[in-house]
């Protein structure tokens, strides 16, 4: 018998924290504020502040599993928040500032939010649900140089108070870090709680080259919320490489975030498929106006990426977008779309079709498709399922034991989401199994259908949903915003489906809307198309 004689070190974000201290105090971190004036700091700012708030926490009576909320936009102090609450061994739990205020009362009150650290411009959205949460002691307020208001806690003027040293205790890595909930698009929020483990070693996987890649050298812009899956792990993966930090605050529009990337010569952006069709549309017609010779890559994920999008950054302007896919129960990354040496021979359409697709599994990652039937089905880009996943940074279950009929009896997450996967792993999600469309009896990939119409020239955005119908029960319905100064009529987007799918997957319906509704995280609202425009087909 002979015992392992490596050291058992616990996965902890004190590390990160003491990495960022001692190697790359230098590092930036730029934020821009409401006003637009950019901020500058550095990550060796980053500790001593993180050890004021610590000290302030404390003396606000925050105590080891206690939750401290944040209501926030990416910024610097909120970096500081992500540091200083896991690593005193309190919780830090991160809200949906685009949720209304009654699913921030539950989610606050499910929480037990004990603190609020919020930005002032979202003091109003705070005041619509904070007495309502009656575990909220103290709210805390980023005043951007304005005044706390009276009964509420001025985050500087507490930090200016405070030592720039803080006793972080040794936590064991099983600790719970950070809870994010799940939208309530899917029904009730839900709410996931990350341990430092698993925060950790999700840290190290998106840094590797094959998921996210980041290193170094990158200048990291997360234009994904902070409060969206912890902004998909970029802020601690800039603290574990020492790579410059980014944020746009709360200015999200495409010229804006343009600015941004040629000022501050960004190397990687990150976020959902809606703020990127906006900046390819404002390139497009554009393409001189930005300076982007330094942004290599962009990391896109939380709905399908139209594979039109892809290849347009790519072959219009040099920047390659990487597909992923991911969940806030799964950390968020899960699978990611690269290519391999099994994909050198293919023509450039069949690897734009790899790279549109999810991705295979990240490493430590495993992933499963299953029947109706409850069968695992084979891996043969055929067999449409529910995507099953399991690994570190997967949740194994919801705060307080909720929907445990979404995990399996042998170990393992069902997504709710419909995908096939081939051969090689590669995961392809036709539907969310509540957005599928099930024409008399067959399912039709409203996924498959968008892609497709995002491919022709006038369209900016589609979205297809199911609409109630008499003799099918459901028929897809295709909802499509212009792009500016762009038309099409229905005849041609026909056309342009046509030959490209079954023919009873062509919509019965097209319907000009000005804007998809969207979620609190940006993706297409498809619940609301269906109370809008879902009865249409009936009255015809
Ligand atoms: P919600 O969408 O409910 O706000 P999440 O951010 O956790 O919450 O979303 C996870 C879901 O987003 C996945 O189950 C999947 O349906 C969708 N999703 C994420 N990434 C992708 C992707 N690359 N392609 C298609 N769907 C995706």
């Amino acid at each position: 018998m002979v015992e392992g004689t490596m050291m058992d070190v616990p996965l902890t974000l004190k590390y990160l924290l003491e990495r960022a201290r001692t190697l790359f105090p230098r590092s930036e971190i730029v934020s821009r504020a409401a006003d637009k004036a950019l901020h500058r700091s550095t990550f060796g700012d980053l500790y001593p502040r993180a050890c004021k708030l610590a000290n302030a926490l404390t003396r606000l009576g925050v105590k080891p599993g206690d939750r401290v909320a944040t209501l926030c936009w990416n910024h610097t102090r909120h970096v500081e928040a992500y540091l200083a609450v896991p690593c005193m061994g309190a919780v830090l739990h991160t809200l949906n500032l685009r949720l209304h205020p009654s699913d921030l009362t539950y989610i606050a009150g499910h929480a037990g939010d004990s603190v609020v650290i919020v930005d002032s411009s979202l003091l109003p959205l705070l005041d619509k649900f904070v007495k309502d949460v009656p575990s909220i002691r103290h709210v805390i307020v980023v005043a951007d140089g304005g005044a706390a208001p009276a009964g509420t806690l001025d985050y500087e003027a507490l930090l200016a108070a405070e030592e720039g040293s803080f006793p972080f205790p040794d936590l064991a890595e099983g600790t719970p870090a950070a809870i994010c909930y799940t939208s309530g698009t899917t029904g009730h929020p839900k709410g996931v709680v990350y341990t430092h483990r698993s925060t950790m070693l999700h840290t190290l996987a998106v840094c590797m080259a094959d998921t996210m890649g980041i290193r170094g050298q990158d200048t990291l812009l997360p234009v994904v919320p902070m409060f969206h899956v912890n902004a998909w792990g970029i802020p601690f993966a800039a603290l574990l490489t020492g790579a410059k930090l980014v944020f746009a605050g709360p200015h999200l529009d495409p010229e804006g975030l343009l600015d941004l990337m040629a000022s501050e010569r960004v190397t990687f952006a990150a976020g959902v498929p809606t703020i990127w069709l906006g900046i390819l549309a404002h390139l497009d017609r554009e393409p001189r106006r930005w300076d982007l010779g330094r942004l290599e890559r962009m990391v896109v994920g939380g709905s399908a990426a139209p594979p039109s999008m892809i290849d347009g950054f790519s072959r219009r302007h040099g920047i390659t977008v990487m597909h992923a896919w991911g969940m806030t129960e799964t950390s968020p990354i899960g699978t990611t779309a690269k290519l391999r040496p099994i994909h050198d021979d293919l023509d450039d359409e069949q690897k734009l079709a790899v790279r549109s697709s999810q991705g295979y599994a990240a490493p430590l990652v495993e992933t499963r498709s299953r029947g109706e039937d409850g069968r695992v089905l084979p891996w043969d880009g055929k067999s449409m399922g529910e995507l099953e996943v399991r690994g570190p940074w997967v949740a194994g279950a919801y705060l307080g034991g909720e929907g445990k009929d979404r995990f399996t009896d042998d170990g393992w997450f069902r997504t709710g989401d419909v995908v096939t996967i081939d051969a090689d792993g590669y995961v392809r999600i036709c539907d969310r199994t509540k957005d599928v469309i099930k024409s008399g009896g067959e399912w039709i990939s409203s996924v498959e259908l968008e892609n497709a119409l995002m491919s022709h020239a006038a369209v900016l955005e589609a979205a297809v949903f199911a609409g109630r119908h008499p003799k099918w029960d459901e028929r897809p319905i295709a909802a499509v915003v212009w792009k500016p100064g762009a038309k099409a009529t229905e005849a041609e987007l026909r056309a342009h489906l046509k030959g490209k799918f079954a023919s009873f997957w062509e919509p019965d319906l097209f319907i000009e809307v000005e804007a998809i509704p969207k979620t609190s995280t940006g993706k297409f609202l498809k619940t609301k198309l269906r109370e809008l425009y879902g009865d249409r087909l009936l009255d015809r």
